[in-house]
């Protein structure tokens, strides 16, 4: 049987949803456990202040790692066009696109890390499916923000 965990933590999407309905997209808020015992709630409204005071040194690492894959316009083409695709290899490196602050990318690089970053405790998807108009762009369909990027 599979769990709720295990879905995320394989960006598990059924048979036809590989790029649309995928765990990436549709989930709304996530609660994880860091291998240091930092429990990041995605959905707490202060979880970006909670998090950069557990872990400062992984918020600057993780802008740090974003800005320099932003920098490099060869690189984010290549993003880009690996997740037009169904793609469950490695890390999601789109994470470090969609996401603006420290929690969000790790949000989004939680779908698919297969427990190697932490363990999901627990996981909302989103009530509302993706807009009919999606149709593959990074940019017009937005990540799923969590409250304390809003
Ligand atoms: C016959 C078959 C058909 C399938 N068909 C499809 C399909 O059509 N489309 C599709 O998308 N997928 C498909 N899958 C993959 C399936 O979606 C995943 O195997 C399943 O969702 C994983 O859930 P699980 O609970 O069994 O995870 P597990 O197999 O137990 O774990 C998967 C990974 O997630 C990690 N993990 C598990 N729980 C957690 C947690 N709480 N926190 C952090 N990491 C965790 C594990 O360490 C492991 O790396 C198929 C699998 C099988 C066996």
């Amino acid at each position: 049987m599979a769990t709720i965990g295990g879905v995320v933590a394989n960006n598990a999407c059924g048979m036809s949803a590989g790029t649309i309905r995928n765990s990436y997209r549709l989930l709304s808020s996530v609660t994880f456990v860091l291998p240091s015992g930092t429990i990041v709630n995605t959905a707490l409204p202060d979880a970006e202040a909670r998090l950069w005071k557990a872990e400062p040194q992984l918020c600057r690492d993780l802008l740090d790692l974003k800005e320099r894959i932003e920098a490099d316009e060869q690189l984010v083409a290549q993003i880009d066009a690996k997740y037009k695709l169904k793609n469950t290899n490695g890390y999601r490196l789109d994470a470090f696109l969609d996401g603006a602050t420290p929690v969000e990318i790790l949000r989004g690089l939680v779908v698919g890390f297969q427990g190697t970053l932490g363990f999901i405790a627990d996981a909302t998807p989103t009530r509302e499916p993706p807009p009919a108009c999606w149709r593959g762009s990074r940019w017009s369909r937005p990540l799923p923000r969590s409250p304390a990027s809003s």
